[in-house]
């Protein structure tokens, strides 16, 4: 049923159930599975070497994010892919989403942010207003 599934994971507990979710429903599905993370921007007034310093740092910490949710996923006979990106989380979701024809996005409800009294996070409900294609909160 969907064959382009898309799951956005920020570390947080929410988006590890994501995860989780997403490799059960790849597998239910055959389809093939995106794992995309964004890492805040690095501002280039750093200059070098700073900014390639920071940039490898949170490069290093997207990697540790990746894997975590890459054990929550398990086996995806129809193979994962995952991607890396810097800047703002719900813009990169909703790019990948239109350059990889992606039919379903699988996301938390909330995520690492401090303000719990909200339903949504702002990325997730960035996501639901703009979204193409069907959009999974998972808590
Ligand atoms: P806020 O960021 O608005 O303070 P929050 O952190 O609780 O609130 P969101 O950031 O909207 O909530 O997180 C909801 C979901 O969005 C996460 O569970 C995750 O699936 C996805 N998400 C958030 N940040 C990122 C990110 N940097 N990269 C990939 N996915 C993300
Ligand atoms: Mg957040």
């Amino acid at each position: 049923m969907f064959e382009n599934i898309l799951l956005a994971v920020d570390g947080s507990d929410h988006s590890m159930k994501a995860a989780k979710l997403a490799g059960d429903l790849a597998r239910l599905s055959g389809g093939k599975l995106r794992v995309l993370t964004a890492y805040e921007e690095v501002p280039s007034y750093l200059g070098e070497p700073n900014l390639s310093q920071v940039i490898a740092k949170r490069t290093e910490k997207a990697e540790e994010i990746l894997d975590e949710a890459f054990e929550q996923i398990g086996d995806v006979p129809g193979g994962c892919e995952q991607e890396i990106l810097s800047g703002d989380p719900a813009g990169s979701i909703l790019r990948v989403v239109d350059t990889f024809n992606i039919d379903l996005i699988v996301m938390g409800t909330r995520g690492q942010g401090d303000i719990k009294s909200l339903l949504l996070g702002s990325q997730s409900h960035k996501v639901v207003s703009a979204a193409p294609c069907p959009v999974m909160l998972v808590r």
